[in-house]
């Protein structure tokens, strides 16, 4: 940064200071996001040590993907619901580039994570996306992308339909209007490829696993998982 800007940052931050967005509490030099403690205290998942783990055995029978990952667990009221609150609804973008550039250090040092060729985020629906500025799996793809080396896609797929208030729905509904929400956009980008599809929740799986049998459709597709966080009941 330029001397004056971070001049003019310091003395921003002397009056807001910035607190670390997983506690609220910590003060954080500029640039950071979160304070040593939650740095090395955030329930990592560590998933990426093994090619089958709770993450995929939530797609047993359901799709076929070739392991999944996520870098924290998600409790709800935690400080992972509070990283995740700043990105989505609070507008705090970066939080998703460093939370991709962090799990992107640990899967390049995994075995089953070597031969990706392109990261693809789930989309969000482009009205959806307008309203809130970005995609939040955008941001984490692109800090996956940058500690990796490998390329990104954010348009490979598409979102048609929007895809909100199915609460009345059953969960059969609800995923069948899913998988008809995405379409394959970059057919050309896609085949052959192993690609890493990435999400900022797991939850039911239903997005992903909607996702992964659109991607697999594509000849000589391979598709691996990864999220921000994993919440473990459906
Ligand atoms: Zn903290």
């Amino acid at each position: 940064m330029n001397p004056v800007l971070q001049s003019l940052d310091d003395a921003i931050c002397l009056f807001y200071p910035r607190l670390c967005l997983a506690c609220g509490k910590q003060h954080l030099p500029s640039k950071q996001i979160l304070c040593t403690t939650c740095e090395f205290l955030l329930p990592r998942t560590d998933f990426h040590l093994f090619k089958e783990n709770d993450f995929t055995r939530k797609f047993w029978g359901r799709v076929d993907i070739q392991t999944g990952t996520s870098l924290f667990h998600f409790l709800k009221e935690s400080k992972t619901q509070n990283l995740i609150h700043n990105l989505k609804y609070r507008g705090k973008k970066e939080v998703g580039v460093i939370l991709g550039k962090m799990l992107g250090k640990t899967l390049i040092k995994s075995e089953l994570y070597q031969n990706i060729d392109l990261i693809v985020p789930i989309p969000l629906h482009f009205k959806k996306e307008i309203k809130r500025g970005f995609n939040q799996s955008d941001v984490f793809a692109q800090g996956l992308s940058e500690t990796m080396k490998i390329p990104w896609a954010k348009d490979a797929l598409e979102r048609k339909i929007f895809t909100e208030t199915q609460t009345q729905k059953s969960r059969i509904e609800r995923f069948q209007n899913v998988i008809k929400a995405f379409k394959v956009k970059r057919l050309e980008l896609l085949r052959n490829k192993h690609i890493l599809l990435v999400d900022d929740v797991l939850t039911t799986g239903a997005t992903l696993e909607a996702g992964a049998i659109k991607i697999l459709k594509v000849r000589g597709t391979k598709v691996s998982l990864a999220t921000i966080a994993f919440a473990k009941s459906d």
